[in-house]
């Protein structure tokens, strides 16, 4: 296979780097960093939840405090008045009956707004305690991302160096199986017994993949398909 020095030390090289990578992505203060995360935005909805029926209850009481304030306007009105209509008992009748609707409402919700408050102050107590965690796991793992950096920035620029030497249709291909999280995505065949096995998945090569890799610089497993390469 051309160029299949640069390649293999490209491999090599990629291989380093996830492992500097994984090495932070798997971190504790990491995994820690992300708990306090989604902890912190679970706390946050419950708070925001709260205050949402919380309004909606404040706007129960407000509704109630106005038709009280218009049944006593109409009752002073009416007070004065010389003649009380059949029409103006009706619409008395029609506010106080909005009223009560009203008041049953909130006195469904009244056992509830203890709780809600109960919640909220809760939620408030545990976002505090979740970002002071996340504070925390985010110092150590910038202090553990600062001791890797210097060797994922010196990998990254001796790959991009070396991807120009690679032909755009290999490392394509390459990219394309480590993608897929295969590593190595180029591996070499073994022999055992006459017949040709991909050292990636240890499959044998079938009669007609033996034939190609024979008569090609490299073929594709046909199981992993990963790139199996000839040496020499
Ligand atoms: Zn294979």
């Amino acid at each position: 296979m051309k160029d299949l020095d640069i390649i293999l030390k490209y491999q090599e090289l990629d291989i380093k780097l996830r492992k500097a990578n994984d090495a932070l992505e798997k971190s504790k203060s990491y995994e820690n960093m992300e708990k306090a995360r989604q902890d912190f935005s679970i706390a946050k909805k419950t708070r925001d939840d709260n205050e949402k029926t919380a309004e909606n209850i404040l706007s129960y009481v407000e509704s109630a405090q106005k038709l009280s304030k218009e049944i006593n306007a109409m009752l002073d009105r009416l007070a004065k008045k010389e003649e009380i209509t059949d029409e103006d008992i009706a619409q008395l009748e029609k506010a106080k009956a909005k009223l009560s609707e009203v008041e049953a409402k909130i006195s469904e919700r009244k056992g509830q707004s203890e709780k809600i408050i109960r919640e909220f102050l809760d939620a408030g107590e545990q976002g505090k305690k979740h970002k002071t965690a996340f504070e925390d796991n985010k110092k150590e793992f910038m202090e553990l991302k600062a001791t890797k950096q210097p060797e994922i920035n010196e990998l990254t620029k001796e790959l991009k160096a070396l991807e120009e030497k690679i032909s755009p249709e290999v490392l394509k291909l390459y990219k394309s199986i480590t993608a897929e999280r295969k590593f190595p995505a180029f591996v070499d065949a073994y022999v055992d017994k006459d017949s040709y096995y991909c050292r990636g998945c240890g499959i044998a090569l079938s009669q007609a993949k033996t034939s190609e890799y024979k008569n090609n610089p490299y073929c594709i497993c046909e199981k992993c398909k990963r790139v199996i390469y000839k040496k020499g």
